[in-house]
């Protein structure tokens, strides 16, 4: 048996039985605790977490090395969703370099991946391929993809859905660089890893019914890759109140855009932006709003269906902004602390919930 996936255990009891084969050496141990699945952290090589310096995959890590997981053994994985040292597009600029200074501060490695010419380079694609992935590893930057694909045009915005075949930002800039990140390095091989990522059912209620804990698509046991790769959601269950309550007791400083007031730090220009985000960033970053605008009228075809992103903008109230704190968001560097003497809950917590579903 090497494919299982399962949610809350406490409906489902009995398929603990069914996932767990003694005979396969590949197959998770699991304990349920609070009637969730949770793996023997023992068991794994490697623990690699999907980490956006969002508060959520912020709740992984705290969470991990409070059970203990020794740091030499957690990786965190940031996908830079404009592509690796290119002007921001749909991302806050600080982004890479609070993910960078927040791994420092915890003594845990960091790679960053990529689609080359990041997501603006897809949604301009004419009669092009999909770009490389590329990711860095401890030997150096890894490339995966790029010259078989299907040759296509884009010219038009992922679609507001939970389907990530037309919500295409998330396949093409996280979910599928990671997986060539795994698949890419041969380091990889004969490991067994737990791959940890942050969804929460409390967000949506697409994201209610993840499984907590399944086979991960990477997972190939097989003599070639001999890799077991076994997908783990340790905050699934948790309220929004939980993950902050982690980081306030760690006192980590959140990423700057939830002092601003975010909710979420997505993309700053996430498609799913509310009224008062736009109204916000038409302020903030009149050029890049501009852009956005320009591309909606270049492709007749806008982010919200019937709606120009400048209409969504004059519908909502733009947050009272703190000048110092747009200039830390705004900035490619990132040299504020990020273990507070004073932890204070930040503007955002607890707001709009604006972000992927
Ligand atoms: S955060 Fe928003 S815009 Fe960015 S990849 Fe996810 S859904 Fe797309």
């Amino acid at each position: 048996m090497d494919q299982f996936s399962f949610f809350d255990l406490d409906d489902t009891p009995e398929r603990v039985l069914d996932v767990i084969d003694i005979k396969d050496v590949n197959a998770p141990r699991i304990s349920v605790v609070e009637g969730r699945a949770t793996p023997d952290l023992d068991t794994y090589d490697d623990v690699i977490v999907a980490f956006s310096g969002g508060k959520d995959s912020v709740a992984c890590v705290l969470d991990l090395l409070d059970r203990g997981v020794p740091r030499d053994r957690i990786e965190l994985w940031h996908h830079d969703i404009d592509g690796h040292g290119e002007a921001a597009f749909f991302d806050w600029p600080v982004t890479p370099a609070y993910c960078d200074a927040f791994a420092a501060a915890f003594g845990l490695k960091i790679y960053h991946s990529w689609r080359v010419g990041g997501l603006k380079r897809e949604l301009l694609k004419e009669n092009d391929r999909l770009a490389p992935a590329a990711f860095e590893t401890p030997n150096g930057i890894g490339t995966a993809g790029g010259t078989n694909g299907k040759i296509s045009t884009r010219l038009r915005w992922p679609a507001l859905g939970a389907d990530l075949m037309t919500r295409w930002c998330s396949s093409v800039g996280k979910i599928d660089v990671f997986a060539a990140a795994i698949a890419g390095q041969p380091r990889l091989k004969g490991r067994r890893i737990l791959v940890v990522t942050g969804e929460r059912a409390q967000e949506s209620p697409s994201r209610s019914k993840y499984a907590t804990f399944e086979t991960h698509r990477n997972h190939a046991p097989g003599p070639i890759a001999r890799r077991t790769v076994h997908h783990w959601r340790p905050i699934h269950g948790w309220t929004e109140e939980q993950v902050w309550d982690i980081i306030a007791r760690h006192r980590v400083n959140p990423h700057p855009c939830y002092h601003l007031g975010w909710s979420r730090a997505s993309c700053q220009f996430c498609i799913f932006s509310g009224k008062s985000h736009l109204a916000t960033l038409r302020q903030m970053v009149p050029d890049r709003f501009e852009e956005f605008a320009e591309l909606e009228r270049r492709f007749g075809h806008t982010i919200r269906r019937g709606v120009t992103i400048e209409q969504t903008a004059d519908d909502g109230t733009a947050f009272d902004l703190d000048p110092g704190m747009v200039e830390v968001a705004l900035s490619t560097d990132y040299n504020e602390p990020i273990v507070l003497n004073e932890w204070t809950l930040p503007k955002g917590a607890f707001g709009e919930n604006a972000g992927p579903i």
